[in-house]
């Protein structure tokens, strides 16, 4: 048993469905992406909520940088096409992001 089971319903750690690594929990926020494929899940409806029933295979397609929030990624999801971002996690101490895969993706214009 760990504390960290508390946070468990916002910041899981999970296998992912995509690589099928042990992404661990992340320290600073709800991580809801796989930081060595990029590959997510959509779960979410508003970022952390996990309402959404679709489940399916976000795909990383593009990034951004947003004056706020600063490097996100972009996703689709493979089964109902929706869009959405992350913000991609650089500084996390156990498993932070592939920063070469991200620039490997298309930049938003
Ligand atoms: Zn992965
Ligand atoms: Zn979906």
């Amino acid at each position: 048993m760990s504390d960290l089971g508390r946070f468990s319903k916002i910041n899981d750690a999970f296998t992912c469905e995509h690589c099928h690594k042990e992404v661990p929990v992340s320290q600073r926020t709800c991580r809801n992406h796989c930081p060595f494929c990029l590959h997510s899940k959509h779960v979410d409806m508003f970022p952390g909520d996990r309402a959404n029933p679709c489940k399916g295979l976000l795909v990383p397609i593009g990034y951004e940088n947003h004056s706020k929030k600063g490097l996100m990624i972009r996703f689709q999801c493979a089964s109902c096409k929706a869009m959405t971002r992350n913000i991609a996690l650089l500084d996390d101490n156990f498993a932070r992001d592939d920063y070469d895969q991200i620039l490997a993706l298309t930049p938003k214009a």
